[in-house]
């Protein structure tokens, strides 16, 4: 639509009124501000070579292979996990498992289906037997997360699981006390949420509820609009 359009004279008067007055125009991300946001494919492309050939801690050995992360690279939703289990290690791709049948629920019940949302992991490679990951591991594979997180430029982060949040968030606040806040992440304060990790919500099918909550506040915070570039 042109300034010289009807809706166009009008849109463009009220913007300019509205800067007058040093008002913030809102606006909803479109689809093509999404897509100027977007990283270059070569980026991306450059991150996953590095990460695949990483051998900065001893999960280089036991590993298949490293599980870089999935989907859509305009996503505006990132959501961030543990680590691979043993599914994940064997098809190079996170939340694959039992869990991952749940996350996918969990992000549909959202409104944002797996297609939409671009997926990974704390740690790249799976930790044997599936223990939690060390101290050592986490420090030195975050900074792989931190860059994913620097390409995509999401709007939301969602934290799934006690360990992916206190890594993500730097503390060691419980997950009880985490989540049912909105929490900001780097410089740009992306907002981030926490809830309970798929494979906890399998055990403790009680807990739903609350991820439910969770979610819808993710959801509410989506449905918000962002200021106009
Ligand atoms: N659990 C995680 O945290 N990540 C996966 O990729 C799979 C299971």
């Amino acid at each position: 639509m042109n300034a010289s359009s009807p809706g166009g004279g009008n849109a463009a008067r009220r913007a300019q009124y509205l800067a007058a007055l040093g008002i913030d125009l809102w606006r909803p991300r479109g689809r093509a501000a999404a897509a100027a946001a977007c990283a270059p494919p070569d980026a991306w492309q450059a991150l996953r070579t590095e990460v695949s050939g990483c051998r900065q801690c001893g999960l280089c050995d036991s590993r298949t292979q490293t599980v870089f992360g999935v989907g859509n690279t305009a996503a505006e939703v990132l959501v961030v996990g543990e680590a691979p289990g043993a599914e994940e290690d064997r098809q190079g791709e996170p939340f694959v498992g039992r869990a991952g049948q749940l996350l996918n629920s969990m992000l549909r019940a959202m409104g944002q289906p797996r297609e939409s949302v671009y997926i990974a992991n704390i740690l790249k490679c799976r930790p044997p037997g599936n223990r939690d990951p060390s101290a050592a591991e986490v420090a030195s594979c975050l900074p792989y997360l931190h860059r994913q997180i620097e390409l995509l430029s999401p709007r939301l982060i969602l934290v799934v699981g006690r360990i992916a949040a206190q890594s993500l968030l730097a503390t060691d606040t419980s997950i009880g006390r985490l989540r049912g806040h909105l929490h900001r992440y780097g410089a740009a304060g992306t907002a981030l949420v926490v809830t309970y990790h798929p494979a906890y919500l399998l055990r403790s099918p009680g807990e739903k509820r609350r991820a439910w909550a969770d979610l819808k506040a993710a959801r509410a915070e989506l449905a918000r609009a962002v200021p106009a570039a």
